[in-house]
């Protein structure tokens, strides 16, 4: 008897920025499996088994989830944010395809999440409005040289950039080099956001310049998003109150620099 396999996203953290659909499918699970730290976020309950697992281990979890669903369980994998952002959902296709040819069989669906980025544009205002992308720091899955080639083209063109998995204990030097190219190619006082624990109790926005990012790489971490503007992101001021953050939608000349200077 087969069962089924749903990747859920969970959102960076409130249960207020859970979908009723990803809701959906957590009640009907009776198997929860994912890394510790999201497991833990979904209620106990009579029926429902929980797998939780180191992090690191992606595609041996995700075979585990699916020979459960083989046997015929209602498997929810649990990721934060969204499921298919440098995430679980990669993890099950990769273990999908290297693995048992009846496994192909299981219905899988991805229900969709709300991603740390977009979290944090929205906390700050509209830093997104204009072009964008996403780019996750970490070199364990891909080497150091594909990290700064792929930021240096974004920086060239003049994308807003969101980073994830900016610094770890294991990768301490990275966030700083990444912004340090940054400020070769961007204006010193082109705002950044590193903003952390988006959605969480210790939720915290700070909204620097790209010269103080440099300087306080360090003080960012796991559970922080680094947003690097683009040449028109600006600031709104209003008194007291954090600025605003926004990127206009329009895009009127071509400001693209490189790590070489002005193209
Ligand atoms: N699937 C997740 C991302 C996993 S990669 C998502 O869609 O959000 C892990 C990285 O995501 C972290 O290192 C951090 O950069 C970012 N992140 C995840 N949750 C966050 C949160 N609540 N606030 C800020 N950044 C977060």
């Amino acid at each position: 008897m087969t069962g089924s396999l749903t990747i859920v996203g969970l959102g960076p953290g409130t249960a207020d920025w859970i979908t009723p659909a990803a809701q959906a499918a957590l009640d009907i699970a009776t198997d929860i499996v994912g890394y510790g730290p999201y497991v833990d976020r979904v209620p106990e309950r009579a029926g429902l088994t929980k797998h939780a697992s180191d992090n690191r281990v992606e595609v041996e979890r995700a075979s585990h989830a699916l020979q459960l669903a083989a046997e015929g369980r209602t498997v929810a994998v649990v990721s934060g944010g969204d499921p298919g952002v440098f995430a679980m959902a990669a993890a099950v296709f990769e273990a999908l395809e290297a693995g048992e040819p009846g496994w192909r069989a299981i219905p899988i669906t991805v229900e969709p999440g709300i991603t740390a980025m977009l979290a944090a544009a929205a906390r700050a205002g509209a830093p997104l409005g204009g072009d964008f992308c996403a780019i996750s720091l970490s070199d364990n899955l891909k080497p150091w040289e594909v990290v700064t080639a792929r930021l240096e083209a974004a920086l060239a063109a003049d994308f807003v950039i969101c980073l994830y998995n900016p610094i770890s204990k294991a990768r301490p030097w990275q966030l700083g080099k990444a912004l340090e190219l940054a400020a070769q190619c961007r204006e010193g006082r082109t705002p950044v956001l590193f903003a952390r624990a988006v959605g969480r109790p210790d939720e915290n926005l700070r909204i620097l310049t790209l010269t103080e990012a440099v300087a306080a790489a360090d003080t960012a971490d796991m559970a922080t998003l680094v947003m690097i503007g683009a040449s028109s992101t600006r600031l709104i001021a209003r008194g007291a109150e954090q600025p605003y953050v926004y990127t206009p939608r329009s895009v009127t000349k071509s400001p693209c620099v490189t790590s070489q200077g002005r193209t």
